[in-house]
């Protein structure tokens, strides 16, 4: 698609267009803030390293989000929503420029009810999980990065992740109650999508409108253990995993296979971690660890056992699961990188050691056990030793030919990065209506033409 980079004299309009609404144009602080977690990707490192936005604006609500979509759709430039910016795709970068949606003052909580809530989409996850429990409820899952991540961007950029091996992901049915979407055009609409058609905005990268407000399931509030235990291999560690995942009495909220090395660069866990041994790092509640510590006996040794504690200072257990145990490798090795497999859940086992074994000096496995369509499989994010884009493309092949989906982590595009390689059919014909222009974060749905440029 090829846009005009806005030149300076409707930017200048655009801001006069905004009146009291507050905006950055310092280029400092507008380029760092255009940058998300992209680097894991040696790939995306190169690629995006230069985009930036030009310039951050700053709703105060959601008037003000209809204001900026009203004045970029006028003067057609870009607008791409930020939340937290721990996107790993590189999907909150601008790379046509524009204007940067700051979301994070739309965070009011507006109701609790048993068993569900609506709430700004710039709310991070981790205040909004804290005044949730105050009422006995949780968020059903949550993106390791909960601390700093916003509800908005788990749903148009995340997929699962803690609590996803009860729950399943957030395209599971349910996972995503409503969402309040605004539309980019002159006169901007308020579309509320509910049930299913929520799903339209679901990891569309901000593409399909922007989130100002969403309903999402909550579960009841638990006490939360972090516990890891050690096995000699990892093969023992996925059996055992499997049989905890598999027990539905069991309330578990994580249960991560990690094989050497990979445990030995878990900074102030180390100590949790024998040299040489296969974790398995799980969140299950105080009620149901009996049961867990005997579905796990014989097999493994239990080294870590502490309540799960997410103050300021502490660092829960779930912060060296799902993409921050590539973080933990890449603090002291920044030549590996990784990539996000699905593994069929009727051969799960044979079909993670059988991919591992191709590649023993290059992937370093690490699971997450998930419910996916009713059944218990893994997602996983093996860490992998980079040489070249050739010799990772030759890998990720290698696993798409033994019924591995992969969604790529190493490409802009949603289409890509999505692990049937297309956008979904309802995505791409919602985008058309609420962007009709094609201005927001262009470049992300590749397959999508704008109605009027
Ligand atoms: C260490 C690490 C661990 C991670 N673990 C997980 C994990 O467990 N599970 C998981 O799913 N992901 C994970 N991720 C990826 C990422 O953290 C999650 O997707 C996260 O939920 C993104 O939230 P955010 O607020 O930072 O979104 P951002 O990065 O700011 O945005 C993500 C996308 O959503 C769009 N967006 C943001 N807000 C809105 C809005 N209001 N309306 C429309 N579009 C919007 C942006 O344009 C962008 O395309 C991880 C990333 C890192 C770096």
């Amino acid at each position: 698609m090829t846009l005009a980079v806005p030149s300076p004299a409707p930017l200048a309009a655009l801001i006069a267009d905004l009146g009291d609404i507050p905006v950055i144009t310092e280029e400092k602080v507008v380029r760092k803030r255009s940058r998300d977690f992209f680097w894991y990707s040696p790939i995306l490192n190169e690629e995006l390293a230069k985009k930036s936005a030009d310039i951050i604006a700053l709703p105060r609500n959601e008037a003000d989000v209809i204001a900026i979509a009203s004045a970029c759709a006028k003067h057609r430039i870009p607008l791409t929503p930020r939340g937290g910016a721990t996107g790993n795709y590189g999907q909150a970068v601008p790379i046509h420029g524009g204007v940067l949606l700051d979301m994070n003052a739309l965070d009011t909580l507006e109701w609790v009810r048993p068993g569900a809530c609506r709430v700004g989409a710039g709310a991070n996850m981790g205040k909004l999980d804290t005044e949730l429990r105050a009422q006995g409820w949780e968020l059903r899952m949550h993106p390791s990065t909960k601390r700093t991540a916003t509800i908005g961007g788990f749903v148009a950029g995340g997929s699962g992740g803690v609590g996803s091996v009860m729950y399943g992901g957030l395209r599971e049915p349910g996972n995503i109650l409503a969402a309040r979407v605004i539309t980019v055009e002159e006169t901007p609409v308020v579309i509320e999508l509910r049930g299913d058609a929520a799903q339209k905005v679901n990891r569309a990268y901000g593409t399909t409108g922007i989130i100002t407000a969403l309903e999402m399931p909550l579960a009841p509030a638990y006490p939360w253990l972090d516990v890891i235990v050690a096995f000699d291999d990892f093969k023992t560690c996925l059996e055992a995993g499997r049989d905890v995942a598999r027990a539905d009495g069991v309330i578990k909220k994580l249960l991560t296979p990690i094989a050497s090395p990979l445990p030995e660069y878990f900074g102030q866990l180390r100590q949790f971690c024998p040299d040489g041994k296969a974790i398995l790092a799980a969140m299950v509640s105080e009620a149901s660890f009996e049961t867990f510590a005997d579905l796990v006996a014989g097999r493994g040794i239990i080294t870590l056992k502490t309540p799960t504690r997410e103050e300021a200072g502490a660092v829960p257990l779930y912060e060296y699961a799902w993409n921050h145990t590539t973080l933990q490798m890449l603090k002291v090795d920044r030549s590996v990188t990784y990539l996000q497999c699905l593994y069929p859940f009727d051969r799960l086992i044979e079909s993670i050691l059988e991919t591992a074994a191709l590649f023993p000096d290059e992937l370093i496995p690490h699971c997450e056990f998930i419910r996916f369509g009713g059944n218990v499989t893994c997602s996983a994010l093996p860490v992998i030793r980079y040489t070249t884009k050739e010799r990772l493309y030759e890998i990720i092949d290698a696993h798409e030919a033994r019924g591995v989906f992969i969604a790529n982590p190493h490409v802009i595009t949603l289409e890509e990065g999505s692990r049937h390689k297309r956008a979904d059919a309802d995505q791409i014909g919602f985008k058309a209506i609420v962007d009709p222009h094609g201005l927001l974060n262009p470049g992300k749905m590749r397959t999508y033409v704008p109605v009027t440029p």
